[in-house]
Parts: C-alpha cells; sequence; structure tokens
C-alpha cells in the first residue's frame, strides 16, 4: 500500500528531459514507483495533479540557515517555494560548528538575533539538536572556512604558523567526518580575507580526502586585497574582478577537488557586460583542461545586506577594533574618506541612491525603505557618516543595493553550469526585519519570469538547474530526480499560475501556485498551506562516519 498517489502530473523528472504524464507513487520517504496509470487503490491517499508540474523538491545551493534553521524550525521562506533542501553554511561562516574561541563568541552574537542558545560546538552536536527539534526541510551542511579560522587565530591578520595550519586542518578533517559536503570560504569577508590562496588550497586537501567540494564567495570585488600588506590600494580596473575568479578555479585546480563560484554576480558598473564575460570564458576553459567548476545564482540585481566598503586593515582584530578606529579623528578620517572614495566610483556595487536601507538600529525605524541618500538628508548629515555612526552605534546599518545587470543575471542563469541558489535564510512570515525579497521568492520567481514569459529556458532545464545538478554536485545519491527508489522529495506547482509576490520593498510575501511539498515522504505544504510538519532531516556527506 502507498503513502500517496500523485496523479495525473506533468513529471518534470529533474534531469533535463522533456516532461512526461505519470502517477507517482510513494510509500514511507521513497518514490515506489512512476508511472502511467497506477492504481488508485492502491494508495491511502490521492494527490490530483491534472494541470500541475511534478517535480523533484528544489534544492537551494547557496543559504545562510544553520541558525534560522533552529531558531524557525518551519522554514516558511524556504519550504513555501518548494525547497525540500537547503545547502547551507557559505561565504565561510559554518554556525553549526566547529565552535571555539573567537567562533564560539561570533556565533553566540548572531544566536541572540535569532533567540537560539547555542548548545553544540561540533557539527555533530548541531545535528542532534536539529534532529530534536525537527525542521520542515532537509539541511546539507559545510565547514567554514571563517568559523575555522577564528577557532584557531581569532580575529588576527597574518599567516597561520605550522602548528594552527595544523590545528585547522584538523577541525576540517573532524567536521567531514561528521557529515559536512565541503568547505565554504569567504574572500571578501574577515577573517577570510586574510587568509592567502595557499592557506585556502591546504585545507581544501584535507575536504578532497573525504570527497567534499569547495564553494566561494570570491575575494572583494573591484578592490585588490592585500592579505598581508594592509595598504589602501583600490584597483578601478576589473583586473580584480577576473583574479578573483582565477583564484577561485585556481583553488579547485591545485587541490584537486570541485570548487564552485557560489552566488555569481558581477557586481558594480565597471564590471558588467564583458568582464563577466571574461570571467566565464576562464571557467569554460577551466572545465576544459578538467577543473571541476561550478555557480550557482540567485535572480535578483540587487545584492544584499551590509556595508563592505572598509579597507581590511580597518577591521582588523574584529568589530570593537573596527569601531575604536572609526573613532579615532585621525585613522577614522582616512577610513572615511576610502569608504566615501569607493562608493562614489563604478567600482561601488552600488551606489547611496540605488538601495534599500532594512535595518537602521533602535529608533531609525524612518530610515527602513529609504535609500542611503534620502535617509542621510532626513538626518542631515553625508550617507558616509550615517553609515559609520551606525558601526560605533554598534548597530551596523543593513541594506540591499542595486549593484549587477539584468542582462548579466540572464547570462549566468543560462549558462550551463549554473544551479539556482537563495543566498537566503528559512525565515517565518513575521520575521521581525526587512529582507532581501530572495528569502521568500527566488525559486518561484525563475519559474515566472524567466521561464513563462522570458522564455530565457525551457521549463526542464529550469527544473534541474534547481534539482538534479545541486545532487550531483553534492554527491547526494538519493534526491534531485524522481526515480523510483529516490527519496520522496517532491514539489507540485502550476506552471501558468506559479510567481513570486515578494518585491524589494515587501519582500515577506509567500508565493503564490506552489501547491504541495513533500518532504521524505511527508505532505508538508497541501494546497499552498503549511501542514506543521517537521520531517527535514540533517543531511550527512557519503564518506561521513556513524
Ligand atoms: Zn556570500
Amino acid at each position: 500500500m502507498w503513502d500517496y498517489l500523485i496523479k495525473n502530473g506533468f513529471v518534470v523528472d529533474g534531469t533535463g528531459a522533456p516532461w512526461y504524464k505519470a502517477d507517482v507513487a510513494i510509500a514511507g520517504d521513497r518514490i515506489e514507483d512512476i508511472n502511467a496509470g497506477l492504481p488508485v487503490s492502491g494508495a491511502d491517499t490521492v494527490i490530483e495533479a491534472k494541470g500541475l508540474v511534478v517535480s523533484p523538491g528544489f534544492i537551494d545551493m547557496h543559504s545562510h540557515s544553520e541558525l534560522p534553521f533552529i531558531a524557525y524550525p518551519t522554514a516558511d521562506s524556504m519550504v513555501h517555494q518548494g525547497v525540500t533542501t537547503q545547502f547551507t553554511c557559505q561565504c565561510g561562516t559554518s554556525g553549526s560548528g566547529p565552535l571555539k574561541g573567537e567562533a564560539l563568541k561570533a556565533v553566540q552574537g548572531r544566536a541572540k538575533d535569532w533567540g537560539v542558545d547555542v548548545d553544540w560546538v561540533t557539527l555533530s552536536e548541531y545535528m542532534e539538536r536539529f534532529e530534536r527539534q525537527g525542521c520542515s526541510i532537509n539541511g546539507a551542511f559545510q565547514v567554514g572556512h571563517g568559523t575555522v579560522r577564528l577557532c584557531v587565530m581569532g580575529w588576527e591578520n597574518r599567516a597561520p604558523a605550522k602548528s594552527e595550519m595544523e590545528e585547522m586542518k584538523g577541525l576540517v578533517a573532524q567536521t567531514m567526518e561528521e557529515g559536512a559536503f565541503g568547505i565554504s570560504t569567504g574572500l571578501m569577508y574577515t577573517p577570510g580575507n586574510y587568509a592567502d590562496t595557499e592557506e585556502i588550497v591546504e585545507l581544501c586537501k584535507v575536504v578532497g580526502e573525504y570527497g567534499g567540494i569547495h564553494t566561494s564567495h570570491r575575494r572583494r570585488r573591484g578592490w585588490v586585497n592585500e592579505p598581508r600588506g594592509g595598504r589602501d590600494f583600490i584597483a578601478t580596473t576589473i583586473d580584480s574582478g577576473r583574479w578573483s575568479i582565477r583564484e577561485v578555479i585556481k583553488i579547485g585546480e591545485d587541490a584537486g577537488i570541485p570548487t564552485t563560484w557560489t552566488h555569481a554576480k558581477a557586481c558594480g558598473k565597471v564590471n558588467w557586460g564583458e568582464a563577466l564575460a571574461e570571467w566565464l570564458g576562464d571557467i569554460d576553459f577551466a572545465r576544459r583542461r578538467g577543473v571541476d567548476v561550478g555557480i550557482d545564482v540567485y535572480p535578483w540585481i540587487y545584492r544584499g545586506a551590509g556595508f563592505f566598503g572598509f579597507p581590511n586593515w580597518a577591521e582588523e582584530g574584529g568589530r570593537e577594533r573596527l569601531v575604536e578606529r572609526l573613532k579615532d579623528p585621525e585613522i577614522g578620517g582616512r577610513i572615511r574618506s576610502i569608504c566615501k572614495y569607493y562608493m562614489e566610483t563604478l567600482i561601488a556595487e552600488e551606489s547611496w541612491d540605488d538601495s534599500i536601507i532594512l535595518y537602521a538600529g533602535e529608533g531609525n525605524d524612518d530610515l527602513i525603505g529609504k535609500s542611503y541618500a534620502a535617509a542621510a538628508e532626513m538626518r542631515g548629515v553625508e550617507p558616509i557618516d550615517l553609515v559609520i555612526q551606525s558601526f560605533i552605534d554598534g548597530e551596523p546599518i543593513r541594506s540591499i543595493g542595486h549593484a549587477m545587470s539584468e542582462d548579466d543575471l540572464r547570462t549566468i542563469l543560462k549558462h550551463p553550469l549554473t544551479m539556482v541558489s537563495t543566498d537566503g535564510s528559512a525565515l517565518p512570515l513575521d520575521y521581525p526585519r526587512m529582507v532581501h525579497p530572495r528569502n521568500f521568492g527566488t525559486f518561484p520567481k525563475i519559474l515566472r519570469k524567466y521561464v513563462r514569459q522570458e522564455r530565457l529556458m525551457p521549463l526542464e532545464e529550469a527544473i534541474k538547474k534547481m534539482t538534479s545538478m545541486g545532487a550531483a554536485k553534492l554527491g547526494i545519491m538519493d534526491r534531485g530526480i524522481l526515480r523510483p527508489g529516490f527519496k520522496a522529495d517532491v514539489t507540485v506547482f502550476d506552471p501558468l499560475n506559479v510567481r513570486e509576490r515578494a518585491t524589494y520593498f515587501d519582500p515577506k510575501q509567500l508565493p503564490e501556485g506552489i501547491e504541495y511539498v513533500l518532504v521524505n515522504g511527508v505532505v508538508t505544504i497541501e494546497r499552498g498551506v503549511h501542514t506543521g510538519a517537521l520531517a527535514g532531516k540533517p543531511l550527512k556527506h557519503r564518506s561521513a562516519k556513524e
């Protein structure tokens, strides 16, 4: 006896093959059969899917959900989009461990915002917590390079000593054995930006011993980082962007593991068009010589969600040191002029005008939804001073900004290597702060805008980018495709009606047209409504030690 029979749908199986009409039978947490005319009498419950597409549950290849999974286990913003698995711990930060010293402190600080008590220091302990609480979707985790560096070296801007390198390698190995799928780097952020390429390669070699992958937020766009020198050197050419892509490739090539340019985007007008084409050309060429490079992208032209105009040296030693420097008349003045210069040239990710403030600290709710320029005018200051003051007040301003071009986004999305990601978190509808709409509308937006309206690619191609490509990248061999024997992560949607409702100014809106979502064989969205089911699992990489 099957638990469910999904009848009469258009099966888009995730491989890229054209749709076919069939019924999908599910028993327990697995797909039991896919065939035309399966008997209704064989199932406890029949889900009528006439006119609807039945696809594998979507896999979000870039997210920051390890703390939100614990804070908001119903994962509303994601499961309503049809997401059944999120690959998280991106950009060098793994809130799921390993944690000690400054890494533990940093995660405790963030967890406070989410109302989460951190009672884990390893990925294993985190997974126990995840299972104990339950979660509506599956999580796949990584070891964050920045997190590991914080564990061992704190906020120091220098190369690791030999013993420190050994300790970092040990933490990476341990976390891989506990089930991580790879290592993420955030080479734009402190402390990731203090590491040189060799350090990352060394750690990636450890990940390679377990068959894991590397994902990277590339180095600061438009800035040439001086990991050791700390000079205020701003490159006004596109070369630094290309160099940062080549670094991502080099890491994969030298370490001999798959590498990913994750949440791919060409930020800053100087990088639009030609520069992006060069970067993609470099990636194509790397593939041809045998380097396994991947790409994922979110379908929005606004980035989010903080101010990243500070030069590297200004952030050495952590947030408190940054604030001390900002307060110092001479050093603070120097930082101010660098940031101002950065924001007012073509290398800037966005302009003071083309931005939307999400959060500006207590007592400043009237600035939410305004641009930096408008907000500064309201306060009678220059935009840069509004930003600096927010850091000094201990409540750094958060914003999204128009940093990317629509043409580039289409180019990236269409690229055969590109998978889909949100760069978002699993959030509830009543989440107290304004957020980027990618948290609520990413997958439906692709189905509405780029598949149905613009016909940028066939539906089957888009679904492949949302499902089997991610599963293959992660080495998950029983998800991402609808096939008998595979886990029953299934999304059923209306291809003619599916759409995001989240917008830049009104982001916390659930999409329309995602009718059913099953996670591990359990109905979690039923006719567009969350059932409250918590059937998600913390997934473990194949080489995890039980
Ligand atoms: Zn990132």
